[in-house]
């Protein structure tokens, strides 16, 4: 029989929801409507818990201030309208110990839901309103008749008219189906041994029907390595597939020339820097080309490790481009590069006739027109600049370099297309350089290794010495918010600089220039009146907001209205207080970029994030900017409030999400899945001999992805 072979993931997928029985063209409708398509859509639809019969909570034991689930039976539902017309559904649930009060804000259709009678589960906060418990907005979750000890509660909506109870049997019909076959296992049995996890099999049952709550949290451990393992594999082949199938250059020790460097700063290197230099030399050593991201908060000093990195390949006769993510902050890299390095000597290639040459430094943005831009192009192509700074400008098809030894992409936060590109560039003669991606949102350390695993990490994990902590403070009231002001001109009556940020407008750019217009207008004729106001958006011309900026550096403007367009890396040490306007529309990692930009010179610096009547995530993204000024810190509070999806974002789009695995609570997963991924891809035969897993992952990676897998 050609159908005996196990069921795998992959027949799942190719058998439609419609051939189940029972399931007519309005539930498959239905499901569809929830993304389930097939049989394998429908297995990985999870249940979001479990209402357990043998240890079920009673509306007795409900304590106000905790979270409480209970099977109840509506009393009464009614209606009113409250102010401005909305809806306000109140009621009462009861069971066999008691009586709760429920109320829906703005749900009018919950009447039509839940009709006095109706039996169903009610999850929520419990509060306590004038001495009798409530429950505002619960989750409601309709079960039907449905018997048995441990009901597993899947996510529903409103529009696809399918009951949990309906997606539980349509659940147990698929696996009854997989019997006689039997469900394929893609893990080797020892991998399984050494985690105590349970097969393919026991899990997928164990989730959808489990005998006891012990048995859905195995069940869910194994499918959450399973998830996890998927996503290590993809990243962990695609690192070995970029190494096998390049050639790096080996770049020899640039010692006296980086020391040369590091003799004209002003100050020591830090030991992070130091350490951090030390791996990229390595890396910069091994004829395979080098792919690290490197970390580092804002002010860790990310600068100087780029250049030492660049001036490796400037060395050895290559060249290096060094990439921001905007004009200004090109503009000021070319600035201090040309700086550090005047007078720079680089040796001349072989058969030169001068022994030495000065090391020359090009910047290339797209603002580079012309004849200009036509001879940095020949110089690039004919290797007479060493040095080349600018924007993803540089990437473009058009330039052409004579040996692209190392690429340094300076990419804050917006890290992706530009970095995966610069990977697959290479040189006339083969070779591809090395590159160094450095971000200053630190991520925690297992979201790292998710999102960027195909990479080497190195962490700058020290700040320069010297720096004197950002005082942040949050300003609700009005008065406080008039003290903001009046810390304002207090800081530029002692000849201190200010910025400030301006709301943030997602939906409209448009929008977002005309308040910052506004707010421009009203403090130049208000609070800061008198004082030398400037005004930086996205919406002005390049040369605009050059000479803006250049004013702003040279200080003839004292305050600095600006959109968020200032929250990469611009640099200007003499300004040491920062008002941020409606800060908690803000995410964390963006506060925390904006914040950076004071603190950066000797004196002490100010953040005020004004904010009146945040929303209960806002207030603790607030409470943590003014807790503290740790990137590291933060970002774990972020990856706390926001989930991992955004952390997960760009890097991860077309490859399976993270369905029951979580970064936070799974992280000791993660790092196992991922030690087993480069057990398993760098152990003899690699995948080979793991046809099931193999193709599992070719189900669920991306095209380009795919290809990595086929050819490994
Ligand atoms: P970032 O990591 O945010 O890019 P920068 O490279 O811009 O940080 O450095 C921030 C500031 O700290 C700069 O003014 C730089 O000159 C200074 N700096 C860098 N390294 C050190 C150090 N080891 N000691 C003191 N100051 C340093
Ligand atoms: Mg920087």
């Amino acid at each position: 029989m050609p159908d005996a072979a196990p069921i795998t993931l992959a027949d799942l997928a190719g058998m439609g929801v419609e051939k189940l029985s029972g399931v007519g063209p309005k539930k498959v409708e239905g499901l569809h409507k929830l993304g389930i398509d097939s049989m394998l859509d429908l297995l990985s639809h999870y249940p979001r818990r479990y209402l357990d019969r043998t240890n079920q909570a009673k509306v007795r034991d409900l304590r106000p201030g905790e979270e409480g689930m209970v099977l109840a039976t509506v009393r009464s539902l009614s209606t009113r309208r409250v102010k401005g017309g909305r809806a306000m559904v109140t009621g009462e649930i009861a069971d066999d110990t008691g009586r709760l009060k429920i109320s829906f804000f703005n749900q009018a259709w919950r009447e039509r839901q839940l009709p006095a009678g109706t039996e169903a589960i009610f999850y929520g906060k419990v509060e306590d309103f004038r001495g009798t418990r409530q429950m505002t907005n619960p989750v409601v979750d309709l079960i039907g008749n449905r018997t048995g000890r441990i009901i597993p509660v899947y996510p529903q909506s409103e529009k696809s008219g399918l009951s949990t109870w309906d997606l539980g049997d349509m659940c147990a019909q698929v696996l009854r189906r997989c019997e006689a076959r039997g469900i394929a296992e893609p893990l080797p049995g020892e991998v399984r041994d050494r985690f105590a996890l349970v097969d393919r099999r026991t899990a997928l049952t164990g989730i959808h029907a489990p005998e006891s709550m012990a048995k859905s949290q195995a069940a869910r451990k194994r499918l959450v390595f399973d998830e996890l393992l998927r996503i290590q594999l993809a990243l962990v082949l695609r690192k070995r597939h970029i190494e096998a199938t390049s050639q790096g250059i080996v770049h020899e020790s640039a010692i006296d020339l980086m020391s040369a460097y590091w003799s004209r700063l002003a100050f020591p290197l830090t030991g992070a820097q130091q350490r951090v230099i030390g791996e990229i030399v390595a890396d910069l050593a091994r004829p395979i080309p080098m792919h690290r991201l490197l970390q580092g908060d804002v002010g860790a000093g990310k600068t100087v490790v780029a250049v030492s990195a660049l001036l490796a390949a400037v060395h050895g006769g290559h060249q290096g481009a060094l990439m921001a993510p905007t004009e200004v902050l090109a503009e000021q890299h070319a600035i201090g590069l040309r700086r550090d390095l005047a007078g720079f000597v680089v040796p001349a290639e072989e058969g030169s006739l001068f022994a030495e040459r000065e090391l020359r430094i090009a910047l290339l943005t797209n603002r580079v027109t012309g004849a200009e831009r036509r001879q940095i192009l020949a110089e690039l192509a004919d290797g007479a600049i060493d040095l080349v700074v600018g924007t993803h400008a540089l990437i473009q098809d058009a330039v052409r370099f004579h040996s692209l030894g190392v690429v340094v992409i300076d990419e804050q936060h917006r890290f992706g297309v530009e970095q995966r590109a610069a990977l697959r560039a290479s040189n006339a003669d083969g070779t591809s350089p090395d590159v160094l991606v450095m971000t200053a949102t630190p991520i925690p350390r297992t979201a790292a290794m998710t999102v960027y695993g195909d990479l080497d990490v190195s962490v700058l994990d020290e700040l320069p010495p010297g720096r004197t902590p950002i005082a942040t403070q949050w300003a609700r009231s009005y008065d406080e918010v008039e003290s903001a002001w009046a810390l304002v001109r207090s800081e530029i009556a002692d000849g201190r600089q200010a910025y400030v940020v301006c709301p943030l407008i997602e939906e409209s750019v448009k929008l977002e220039v005309s308040s910052a217009t506004e707010t421009f207008e009203d403090l130049s004729g208000g609070e800061l009146h008198g004082l030398r106001l400037g005004l930086l958006h996205g919406r002005m011309a390049s040369a605009e907001k050059d000479a803006v900026m250049t004013s702003f550096r040279s200080g003839d403007i004292d305050v600095l209205v600006a959109t968020t367009v200032i929250e990469v890396g611009v640099d200007v040490p003499n300004a040491t207080v920062m008002v941020v306007l409606d800060a908690d529309r803000f995410g964390i990692a963006q506060l925390h970029q904006l914040r950076g930009r004071v603190g950066r010179g000797a004196h002490r610096s100010h953040c005020v994030l004004v904010a009146d009547e945040p929303t209960p995530d806002g207030e603790e993204r607030l409470e943590a900017m003014v807790r503290t000024t740790d990137g590291f810190e933060l970002a774990e509070v972020d990856l706390e409030l926001r989930g991992e999806g955004t952390i997960m974002g760009e890097r991860q789009k077309g490859q399976n999400d993270l369905r029951l695995a979580s970064l936070r609570r799974d992280r000791d997963w993660v790092t196992r899945a991922r030690e087993v991924a480069f057990e398993l891809v760098d152990g003899p035969g690699g995948l080979r001999h793991l046809p099931v897993l193999r193709g599992e992952l070719a189900l669920f990676m991306s095209d380009e992805d795919e290809e990595f897998l086929l050819k490994g």
